[in-house]
């Protein structure tokens, strides 16, 4: 692309970057040029850009409006909401707006008032507002069509949307009309059933890399969650956004509630709360800072918040595609982030129960417990998680240098002896009186603890009494955890008590290894290496403590700023914008404009005021 590209210039002037990012530039290229495309990009990639830079470009050569279908309000407004403090005319159409101020719009668009105009696709296809998308087509003023998360076409996606089914209408009534699909699913299945549904056979797709370099894996053995967590939350992210994703409202509540009184600022949501309520919960994540949501999966789709710092799993996801979107949530703004996992044997338990105890069809069981156990093979993991979670999305990478298996690789001890003598200790509770026994019971057995329990069953004449007093009570849990992850043991009943699975006579038989990590505990008591030790939100480049203060002070007017135009702080300035203001102490305009994020829109609306602020942060 040459300098006097007018992408390039659009992407500079308005959004104030210096370069697209990875295919961006190829995407938007594409789109320009009235081509359909179907684009593919991990959360936090970038895929606004590729329909909003073609939208500036094509109105500004008179092809008029672009036309974005989005399934949610409040990422809608949000979007109009970055989009005008950048310049940019936009809008959106939404049931929450009075008749006249929907007749306005309409004017407005007639006008060609309009580069950018959000719609909801249940409002997309009423007749009144077709009515109004033939009058444009007519004077060709419909210049294109984004369909943002288009994976909700896809009975086989999270989040299907009845409503986007009739979005195949735009096509077959406006075929001159450009159209690019966004989403962040990457899965091939629910890739082709877009291409099928919204008729996207000519599109062009673009693919990206699904790697979310900035996001560091970890997973924890599950000692005492809860205090795992705020060990998390507090050594790393003290002041802070960020997720905790519980799997019941009752636990969400709970962990909420006592969060809270270890101060931190956690919040509950899921769906069994008002929707009222649930509203407001959310609309304050998104605008207050250092907010912890602690939620149930029914929030996050469509969060756009972009400084989501972490996310953490108390309860273990249902599969990998769940704990990928879930991560995903962290760290759109490309900054360093966690994802932190909890994980224990309860969970591999409770998850396959799950699956057993629905009403589903065996065939489609058969696939959820597949797909769980390629998730349990991450979390046992001891090379490096990223290289598994992108081979399961076909995608082959090296070993990250981000993970915590990268960072210190976990010492592995050989645990197939171990694990011959659980099993065989099972095998003789059979033959002995016919009974089946917990785990609890199980590890007294093999470290030859003579319980009332041990006793009452006559175990302490096992063969296997003691045999394996050599192992702590947390390495057998380890075992088994092993052992049922990999469906060699199977837990049945209210008491999980402990079955031999077909496949454990192979174990047995000594022709399986297994290796295990080494759970030390330091591992299990922090989250990571990593210690900010900081009570407040720390900046997200180094700052010295002037610079830190100038961050400070330029937070500060931004969250006025917000507060005004109703409007989340990262709308105004992404932190790291601010940042790098406060690094570079800009002294002039020009110099302002430098930094990447600050768009000619916004370098004239607050350039003066932020180089005040700069001048009395230093002063004092
Ligand atoms: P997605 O919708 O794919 O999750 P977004 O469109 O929200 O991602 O973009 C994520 C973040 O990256 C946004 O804050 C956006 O401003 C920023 N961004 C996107 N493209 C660029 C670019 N070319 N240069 C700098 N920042 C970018
Ligand atoms: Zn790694």
């Amino acid at each position: 692309m040459s300098a006097h590209d007018p992408a390039l210039a659009v992407l500079n002037e308005v959004f104030g970057y210096p370069a697209f990012r990875g295919p961006q530039a190829e995407i938007v290229d594409h789109v320009i040029r009235g081509k359909d495309a179907l684009v593919l990009m991990p959360t936090g990639g970038g895929k606004s850009l590729c329909y909003q830079v073609p939208a500036i470009v094509r109105q500004r050569a008179g092809q008029g409006v672009t036309i974005v279908v989005s399934p949610l309000i409040a990422l809608m407004h949000d979007q109009v909401g970055a989009l005008e403090e950048a310049g940019v005319a936009a809008t959106f159409l939404d049931s929450t707006q009075s008749f006249d101020e929907a007749l306005a719009i309409e004017r407005d668009l007639r006008e060609e008032r309009i580069t950018v105009l959000y719609v909801a696709p249940e409002r997309l296809t009423t007749s009144r507002f077709i009515g109004l998308l033939d009058m444009l087509y007519e004077h060709q003023k419909l210049s294109l069509f984004a369909i943002d998360e288009a994976h909700c076409v896809s009975q086989w996606g999270h989040d299907f949307r009845e409503n986007y089914l009739a979005l195949n209408v735009l096509h077959e009534r406006y075929p001159q009309v450009p159209r690019i699909a966004l989403t962040a699913t990457a899965d091939d299945l629910t890739r082709a059933d877009i291409i099928a549904r919204l008729q996207l056979e000519e599109a062009r797709v673009f693919i990206s890399s699904f790697d979310r370099p900035n996001i560091r894996y970890h997973v924890v053995e599950k000692v005492d969650a809860r205090k795992q967590l705020l060990a998390f939350i507090k050594d790393e992210h003290a002041g802070d956004a960020g997720i905790v994703y519980c799997q019941s409202r009752k636990k969400v509540e709970d962990t909420a509630e006592w969060l809270g009184t270890q101060g931190v600022s956690a919040l509950p949501y899921h769906a069994g709360l008002e929707a009222k309520l649930r509203q407001h919960t959310q609309d304050r994540f998104l605008r207050e800072e250092g907010i912890v949501m602690v939620a149930t999966i029914a929030f996050g789709m469509g969060i756009d918040k972009p400084d989501v710092r972490f996310v953490a799993h108390l309860d273990l996801p249902k599969n990998i595609e769940g704990y990928y979107q879930e991560t995903g949530r962290a760290g759109r703004d490309g900054l360093a982030s966690n994802a932190w996992m909890a994980y224990g044997l309860a969970d591999v338990v409770n998850q396959r129960r799950m699956i057993d105890e629905s009403p589903a069809h065996e065939d489609f069981k058969r696939n959820q417990r597949a797909k769980l156990d390629a998730l349990l093979a991450l979390a046992e993991a001891h090379d490096c998680r990223r290289v598994r979670l992108l081979d399961y999305f076909g995608e082959p990478s090296t070993p990250c240098g981000n993970c915590d298996n990268c960072i210190s690789p976990p010492a592995t001890w050989d645990a197939t002896e171990a694990a011959r003598k659980a099993l065989s200790c099972i095998f003789r509770f059979h033959q002995h009186g016919g009974q089946q026994f917990g785990g609890g019971h199980l590890i007294d057995v093999l470290r030859g603890k003579t319980t009332d329990k041990v006793t009452q069953y006559g175990h302490t004449a096992l063969s296997t009494f003691g045999i394996g007093a050599d192992l702590s009570e947390v390495q057998w849990r380890a075992v088994l955890r092993q052992l049922i992850a990999l469906g060699h043991l199977q837990t049945e009943g209210e008491y999980n008590t402990l079955e031999l699975a077909e496949s454990a006579r192979a174990v047995l038989k000594g022709e399986v290894q297994l290796l295990l990590r080494q759970a030390s505990e330091a591992v299990r008591s922090k989250g990571s290496s990593t210690n900010r030790g900081s009570k407040t939100k720390a900046a997200p480049i180094a700052l010295d403590t002037a610079a830190t203060q100038r961050y400070n002070a330029l937070k500060a007017w931004r969250a006025e700023v917000a507060k005004e135009h109703n409007v989340p702080a990262y709308v105004v300035f992404h932190d790291a914008v601010l940042a790098e203001m406060a690094d570079r102490e800009p002294q002039t305009l020009a110099d302002l404009r430098q930094i990447s994020g600050v768009g000619e829109k916004k370098l004239e609306a607050y350039g003066m005021q932020i180089l005040r602020a700069l001048d009395e942060a230093a002063v004092g």
